[in-house]
């Protein structure tokens, strides 16, 4: 599982201990491709971790969420992801976002300000930092646009991300334009 190390940088140190309540892992259902599903059930059957049905199929699927609307994986005694290791390519990615420009053709890369995630205060301070967790960002999340659905990709880009601000921005694979906004 040498990949899985590689893709998944441990920020504990800081995420640890933010004071924001409701954190990152509150009303973020992480979009869930096929593939990433059948990774964390298998993640979690080789840990005996049991969460009962954990993914909502909806729009587009996503980590069921607690009573109070925190994600089902997010462990609230320890305040870490128990699908840490293979969680999904938005969590791995955060504090980077994205969004895809119809009128540019372009994915915008965005990162969230510091008022709402501590950890990018961090990065946009120390861009050597930025720099590094931005490339490994953009895999994941290209990864992930690449592997969607068209339906589940564009109910993706109809969540509003406020708090962010753009970094970045690059010419994306026209079939992804095309599935992001095809009839629409
Ligand atoms: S999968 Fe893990 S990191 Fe992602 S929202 Fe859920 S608890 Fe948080």
């Amino acid at each position: 599982m040498a990949n899985v190390k590689e893709r998944q940088k441990n920020f504990f140190d800081v995420c640890g201990h933010c004071k924001i309540r409701f954190n990152c892992c509150w009303d973020a259902k992480p979009p869930i491709t096929v593939n990433r599903e059948r990774i964390i059930e298998d993640y979690l059957k080789t840990h005996g971790i049991h969460v009962e049905e954990p993914f909502v199929h909806a729009e587009y699927t996503f980590p069921k969420e607690n009573a109070d609307g925190h994600c089902i994986f997010y462990d609230k005694n320890t305040r870490k992801c128990l699908v840490h290791p293979v969680k999904p390519e938005t969590c791995v990615a955060g504090p980077v976002t994205f969004d895809i420009n119809r009128q540019t053709g372009k994915i915008e890369w965005y990162l969230k300000m510091e008022k709402i995630c501590p950890l990018a205060g961090v990065m946009y301070r120390d861009k050597a930092l930025l720099a590094r967790h931005f490339e490994a960002a953009r895999k994941e999340i290209l990864r992930l646009v690449r592997e969607l659905s068209p339906e589940a990709l564009k109910a993706i880009l109809k969540r509003d991300e406020p708090d962010t601000f753009k970094i970045n921005e690059e010419e994306i694979e026209g079939k992804i334009l095309n599935k992001a906004y095809q009839n629409n």
